[in-house]
Parts: C-alpha cells; sequence; structure tokens
C-alpha cells in the first residue's frame, strides 16, 4: 500500500496518533482546521493539498458534524480513489452515513474508533474497533497495527456501536466510582483502607486508580480524554440505545452531572472532572 498518510485534525488524539505513524515510518502530513504547526510533522495549507499528496486520509475530529464537514470540503476532487479511515467517535448512524457519502464519491472507507487515549497512541496500544470490509482491513493492516490491536466488529455502525458502548462505560464507571468515594471522605473513612479493600474484590476497575489521585487532589486541567466529549458520547450512546428498546433513565443523571461539568468550565479538563460535579465542595444537608 501507499506510505503517504494525510491526518486531519490535530487536536489531542490525532497530534498523538500521526506522531506514532510518523515514529513508525509512515510518511505523514497533517491538516487542521485552524492552521497549527508542529515541530515534527509538516502540515498542509488546504484539504485538497493533503488529498493531492495522500491516498490514505486519517480523520480524527471532534463528531459527526466535523466529520461531514470535512468530507463536504474534500469534495469528489479530494475522495475519488481515496481511502478514508474515520476514527472520531461518532454515532453508527452517523458513521454509515459518512461511509455512504465517501463512496458515493468513489471512495473507499474504514470506521475505526479507538479504545485508549493519549498515552496509548504515543506507545502504539490502542485498540481499533474496526468496521468495513475485510478485504480493506487486510490491505491497512501494517498501518492499523502501527497505531495498535485492530479488531474487526463487522460491517460499518458495528464499530461505532462498540465504541459507544465502551464510552458508555468510562462515563457510568466513572460516575459510580465518584458517588463512592464522595461518601468515604465525607465519613471519614480511610481512602487507602477503602482502595485495598475494593482493589481485593470483584467490584474493582482499573478505571478507578487511574482516576483516584485526579479526584483526591481536585487536579483535573491534564486532559487526556476531555469532559466535553464524554458528554458528547453519552448523548450519542443515548440516542442510538433508544432506539434500540433499551432504557436509558440511568444515563439522564450522568448527562446532567456533564453538563454541569462543562457549564462549570469542565469542558476541556479531563473527564474525571465529573466527580467535582457530584462531590460539591461543601457538603449541602447532613442526614
Ligand atoms: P480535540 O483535542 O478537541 O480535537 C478536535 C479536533 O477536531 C481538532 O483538530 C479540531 O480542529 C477538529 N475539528 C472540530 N470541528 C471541526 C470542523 N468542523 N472541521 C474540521 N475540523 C474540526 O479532540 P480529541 O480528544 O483529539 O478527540 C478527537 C475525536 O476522538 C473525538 O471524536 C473524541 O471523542 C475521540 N476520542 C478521543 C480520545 C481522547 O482520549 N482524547 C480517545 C478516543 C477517541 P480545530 O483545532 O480547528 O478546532
Amino acid at each position: 500500500m501507499n506510505t503517504t498518510i494525510g491526518v486531519i485534525g490535530l487536536g489531542l488524539m490525532g497530534t498523538a496518533m500521526a506522531r506514532q505513524l510518523a515514529q513508525s515510518g509512515w510518511t505523514v502530513t497533517g491538516f487542521n482546521r485552524h492552521p497549527r504547526k508542529l515541530e515534527d510533522i509538516p502540515t498542509a495549507a488546504s484539504l485538497a493539498d493533503l488529498a493531492k499528496g495522500n491516498e490514505t486520509l486519517w480523520l480524527m475530529v471532534s463528531d459527526y458534524p466535523a466529520c461531514r464537514e470535512v468530507i463536504d470540503q474534500l469534495g469528489e476532487t479530494g475522495i475519488r480513489d481515496h481511502v478514508v479511515i474515520n476514527s472520531s467517535t461518532i454515532a453508527p448512524s452517523e458513521s454509515a452515513e459518512i461511509a455512504q457519502r465517501v463512496e458515493s464519491l468513489g471512495g473507499e472507507y474504514l470506521e475505526a474508533p479507538v479504545l485508549g487515549s493519549i498515552p496509548q497512541a504515543q506507545s502504539g496500544t490502542l485498540q481499533l474497533l474496526l468496521g468495513g470490509s475485510k478485504a480493506l482491513i487486510e490491505r491497512l493492516d501494517p498501518l492499523l497495527r502501527s497505531l495498535g490491536t485492530p479488531t474487526h466488529f463487522g460491517a460499518v455502525r458495528s464499530g461505532a456501536a462498540a465504541k459507544l458502548a465502551f464510552n458508555q462505560l468510562i462515563g457510568s464507571l466513572t460516575a459510580a466510582f465518584s458517588m463512592s468515594l464522595g461518601l468515604v471522605q465525607r465519613e471519614g473513612v480511610d481512602v487507602d483502607k477503602f482502595m485495598e479493600t475494593l482493589r481485593e474484590s470483584a467490584l474493582y476497575a482499573p478505571t478507578f486508580d487511574k482516576k483516584l489521585d485526579n479526584m483526591v487532589g481536585h487536579s483535573f486541567e491534564n486532559a487526556n480524554f476531555p469532559l466535553k466529549h464524554l458528554l458528547k458520547d453519552i448523548r450519542l450512546f443515548t440516542q442510538s440505545a433508544c432506539g434500540q428498546g433499551i432504557d436509558t433513565h440511568l444515563l439522564i443523571g450522568l448527562q446532567h452531572v456533564l453538563e454541569e461539568g462543562v457549564y462549570a468550565g469542565h469542558g476541556n479538563h479531563d473527564y474525571s472532572s465529573l466527580f467535582e460535579s457530584i462531590v460539591h465542595e461543601e457538603p449541602t444537608t447532613r442526614h
């Protein structure tokens, strides 16, 4: 396969992925809507320029409107005979629509949302949740493996659905842990003892330890996965699951907590800052 790759979207993840691809030996050029210069990765002045030099275009942008805008701007000239790999987290129905648009413009589409964040992108240990044709995935295998472990879930929609299912767990587990940690702290229970017991139990998830220091130290500024994107994903999960006869009432509270976090200025902070919307600074009532 062609060894030149155009990465569209040089945000937190797109930048880390572009760097990892370049370190793995691919010739990488980046593009960002608001121009961004990186010392180590050349950038194209326009999407048209990027598409001219790169047969494979790897999208890592915020959401569905961003994906749609990029595809529309690339147009037939930028898409025909190109492969579009899309790692942005979007809904299955949105991904299917983008796939159809890409194919109608003469390109090939691979749905490839990723599980893992900046450290996993930097070390090439992301989990790539793939939806698309087996033949295309086989052709792209060396490229995909530069970023991590590819798993083929089935046709387009299935990788996006798996990704939303994983991110629903990120949100729900983090919220559930925040509530328990909050009560433990407020009742003066020894947090170390609580954690030791939790680690020995079937209730433990490694993500609890990953976020414990952030929550205890109220330190959320160093975001790998920003709260605003978790809110987007919980909304997408809710919309996608509602149409499938899955009761999502539990997520109404989580959405509310995440919205409160965004209004309080945590949108670009790490998603574990949802702790602040759950465990308020001062106890309001005592029972
Ligand atoms: P981010 O830092 O907020 O970056 C978003 C990128 O999207 C920026 O490059 C932004 O460009 C671009 N963008 C937004 N709207 C656009 C538009 N209309 N047209 C073109 N480009 C547009 O987000 P991120 O953390 O890298 O996440 C990117 C995607 O990956 C999201 O879907 C997120 O849910 C998903 N994801 C993130 C993580 C993570 O740990 N961070 C992990 C897995 C998946 P500008 O700079 O010009 O605004």
